[in-house]
């Protein structure tokens, strides 16, 4: 991977072609930084000396996120958790021992076992954000229509309709900030922007608020957990 240093910083970056978009940017994948373009463009390490203060902010953010998975480790609820495979020729299953903080995974190969991380994620977010919403709800005088999971970007998100959907990560956060994005989208139902207003009902659950928000952008919601084969048969988790 080409790399080049700025202010005794070492970058890696990476250029990607695409035909389907008009301008250059640049953007980091976690740590890497791609500049994208049209065509291949003949000086990109002169575009990026051009942006140094953009790159280096931005890669100095990415290096402070705190990701949830790495090796054999996860974070659940903000604990780490030792994540221990097992090969079951049965059907997947994960489960979490919070005496040991261990997960354990059992699968026959790596992509079930992948499968089943990523739906026990899913499940148990539904199941703690469904409740927690419900209550919150109830709090401000408020009914929500329907809770959903999803793998996105964004923490949390509420529409006019009453709809609630959650990252499917929100599980793996610590229990202070998961209520926090909770709170947010309920907040939501009577105020839907971010006014003055909206502030106040958030403030009312969390005074602290301000600080949770900035630890919740300390976490990596991109991040997706792969689980390779080792080459010894037994079950590897491999985080990209
Ligand atoms: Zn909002």
């Amino acid at each position: 991977m080409p790399e080049l240093t700025i202010n005794g910083i070492k970058i890696d970056y990476i250029e990607s072609v695409r035909s389907d978009i008009r301008n250059t940017y640049l953007r980091f994948d976690e740590t890497k930084l791609l500049v994208v373009s049209r065509k291949r463009i003949r000086d990109p390490q002169g575009l990026i000396l051009k942006h140094r203060n953009w790159v280096l902010k931005h890669y100095a953010h990415e290096r402070s996120k705190i990701r949830f998975f790495s090796e054999n480790r996860i974070l659940w609820q903000g604990v780490e958790y030792k994540v221990e495979r097992q090969l079951y020729m049965g059907r997947p299953s994960v489960s979490v021992d919070s005496e040991n903080s261990t997960m354990v995974i059992k699968a026959p190969d790596a992509k079930s076992a992948n499968v089943a991380l990523e739906r026990y994620l899913k499940r148990e977010t539904l199941k703690y954000a469904t409740a927690e919403a419900s209550i919150r709800a109830g709090m401000i005088g408020e009914q929500i229509k329907s809770v959903r999971v999803r793998k996105t970007k964004r923490w949390g998100a509420c529409n006019s309709r009453r709809m609630l959907s959650f990252n499917s990560f929100l599980c793996m956060l610590p229990q202070n900030i998961s209520e926090y994005v909770i709170t947010h989208e309920i907040a939501h139902l009577k105020e839907l922007n971010h006014s003055k207003k909206f502030w106040k009902i958030v403030g009312r659950f969390h005074p602290d608020y301000k600080e949770l928000r900035a630890q919740l952008h300390r976490y990596d919601s991109t991040q997706r957990p792969v689980v390779a084969q080792a080459p010894n048969g037994q079950l590897d988790l491999e985080f990209i």
